[in-house]
């Protein structure tokens, strides 16, 4: 249980705007101050939030570090990476099943819901636990409610993807004011748009993912060229890698294989973890472990660490020349490069990244935190502190609708900048046909069933004509967070369908009320448990005094009836002490507190006097 703080709810500030970069393996969140943009640390002092949650066998669920933790002691109550599952129904993870321990609830369908113990829950309600982490750490440290945060996205994200970050935004209470794209952030963090034109290529190499994006500048005016990377490619490849090492020297060493032991393992990760991590700024580092009184000690130098991981640095650069070739441009013409992720610290990263793109990359801001930063940036556009700013995104996947014949017609191309619109004559395919059906879909094949399906809905009641002869206007628009609404129109008549485009897979409004309404619930049981804890705790004070003063003489000076007085006082305390009203338990505590009154006076006069018999001498 993190300590109790004073939110000070009549402060006269103006509400606060915070940006949260919400990682895959580490989540932060930031905000922007007199001076720029600042990381809030959370109350040991910690910059990052792991994005893991477990459910405690008291039913209590941790985010977090305390949850970081629990990974360890109880694997199967812990989740992490669950931003992989975000928006994606049970027959979109099967590539993430295979390569990660996620649980799946038994009788998911097109949400997914993990198994954490004997509770389920939608990865948006997991990201929703780290959301509602990093707000109480900004509550704490701001001291004033937090209520409204700009999330950062990777720029590859679908519409599903994005709107289950909004609803785990809204899970946490906090109101979502803009989805940005990681990349943009972190330019903006770098204040990149402070140079007139260029072109900026980010390339972000994180815990588990590669994303890399090409950024166009002009005028002061963020627009993404392209985007491209690797779902499955980052520090956790390295570490496997440092780990299976290991495993193969202990084998030698110790003759056992404790690659099948979970606890082993994680600690061994560790281990790995801290040397990769140190590696970065010296030259030579150990990798240790203790198991069961057995000791593992290896000594690794940088030379052969980079020469471990050549080939994982090497499959990032595939994807910088296919976004490059995306964008049309040539490494020459990339004018600035960030760097994004705790593994762009590693120089065998940099020298690559380097080497490649023919600039000297930027890392003078923490890898790890430029998102969130950024972030904190735009969430100063927004509150109107920073001026002079605007960003325009891109449409990471094309927008069309099926056409006769299971054909796709594009809308809206990938790579299109945000918001964005686009307008399309369609008509009927059969005589006197009155209604037709809209089948948006996202994708890049050409076949309406090899795309992704994201919507259906009916344009009723169009006036029955001969075949081609109707016309019927469909319109996409795709807003600032990437969200789009379709609409169509019978030209003739008028009449017009449309949707906020509800993904295949996601979360219904009820769905997402019924989380909000059960957290609060949950949340108000969590208070009342630490009220009566916190009214045990003030008990056991009283009555460990009681104790003490039974043994001075002005216990004996009371008369036979106040004794018992006290007595019976103290018995009505410990029959209420273990109830869950903290009310009962504190109202014992009055009565114990007024009956003991003659008694604590009696004390203090006894004290005093021996105190003045003392200078007496
Ligand atoms: P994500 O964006 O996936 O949430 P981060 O940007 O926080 O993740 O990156 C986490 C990864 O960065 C982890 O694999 C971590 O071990 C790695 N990392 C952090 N610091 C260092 C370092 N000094 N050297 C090498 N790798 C590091
Ligand atoms: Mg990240």
């Amino acid at each position: 249980m993190s300590s109790t703080f004073q939110i000070d709810f009549s402060a006269a500030h103006k509400p606060v705007i915070v940006g949260i970069d919400l990682g895959t393996t580490n989540s932060l969140v930031a905000f922007m101050d007199l001076t720029g943009p600042k990381v809030i640390p959370g109350p040991e002092g910690e910059r990052l939030v792991p994005s893991i949650v477990s459910v405690r066998q008291d039913g209590e669920v941790v985010a977090g570090n305390p949850a970081r933790q629990l990974l360890i002691e109880q694997p199967d109550r812990t989740v992490y990476s669950v931003k992989r599952l975000m928006g994606k129904g049970v027959s979109d993870i099967g590539e993430e099943l295979r390569l990660f321990p996620f649980r799946i609830a038994e009788g998911s369908e097109s949400v997914v819901r993990l198994q954490l113990g004997d509770r389920t829950f939608t990865p948006p309600e997991i990201s929703a636990h780290v959301l509602r982490q990093l707000k109480q750490n900004a509550e704490a440290y701001l001291g004033r409610p937090v209520t409204q945060a700009v999330i950062t996205v990777p720029a590859y994200f679908n519409d599903a993807q994005r709107q289950a970050t909004k609803d785990a935004g809204r899970i946490a209470g906090l109101e979502v004011l803009r989805l940005v794209n990681e990349p943009t952030a972190a330019s903006l963090a770098y204040g990149l748009d402070k140079r007139k034109d260029g072109v900026i290529a980010v390339y972000d190499l994180g815990g588990g993912t590669f994303d890399i994006s090409i950024l166009r500048l002009h005028e002061g005016i963020f627009e993404v060229l392209a985007t491209n990377g690797d779902t499955h490619l980052g520090g956790d490849d390295i570490d496997n890698r440092l780990i299976q090492i290991a495993l193969e020297d202990i084998q030698s060493e110790w003759g056992e294989d404790i690659g099948k032991n979970r606890e082993a393992v994680q600690l061994l990760r560790r281990a790995v973890i801290q040397a990769k991590e140190e590696l970065s700024f010296v030259p030579v580092t150990k990798i240790e472990l203790e198991y069961q009184g057995k000791a593992y000690r290896r000594e690794l130098t940088r030379d052969l660490f980079e020469k471990l991981i050549a080939d994982i640095v090497e499959r990032t650069l595939g994807p910088c020349r296919d976004c490059l070739r995306d964008a049309g441009l040539s490494p020459e013409q990339i004018d600035e490069v960030v760097l994004v992720g705790g593994s762009t610290r590693i120089p065998l990263v940099q020298k690559a990244v380097e080497t490649l793109f023919k600039a000297r990359p930027h890392t003078e801001l923490n890898p790890d935190e430029v998102v969130a930063l950024g972030a904190a940036v735009q969430a100063g556009i927004l509150a109107g502190d920073v001026q002079d700013k605007l960003l325009l995104d891109v449409t990471p996947l094309s927008l069309g609708i099926e056409t006769m014949g299971g054909v796709v017609s594009k809308l809206i191309h990938r790579n299109s900048t945000i918001p964005a619109s686009a307008t399309e004559i369609f008509t009927t395919g059969v005589d006197g046909q009155r209604n037709v059906l809209i089948h948006v879909v996202q994708g890049e094949r050409e076949l309406a069933k090899d795309c992704r399906s994201l919507a259906r809905f009916d344009l009723k009641d169009i006036e029955p004509m001969p075949a081609g002869m109707a016309r019927i206007e469909v319109r996409f628009l795709i807003d600032a967070n990437g969200i789009l609404n379709v609409s169509a129109r019978d030209l003739r008549t008028g009449k017009e369908q449309s949707v906020d485009v509800k993904p295949s897979y996601g979360l219904t409004d009820e769905q997402v009320e019924a989380m909000i309404l059960e957290s609060y619930e949950k949340a108000e049981e969590d208070i009342r448990e630490r009220q009566a804890r916190e009214a045990r705790v003030e008990a056991d004070t009283i009555m460990n005094a009681l104790e003490k003063a039974k043994q001075n003489d002005a216990w004996l000076e009371l008369t036979d009836e106040e004794r018992r007085t006290i007595d019976e006082a103290l018995n009505r305390l410990l029959m209420v002490y273990h109830s869950d009203d903290h009310l009962l338990i504190r109202q014992s505590i009055e009565h114990l507190n007024n009956v003991t009154m003659k008694l604590a006076e009696n004390m203090m006069n006894s004290a005093v006097s021996n105190a003045l018999k003392g200078t007496k001498l």
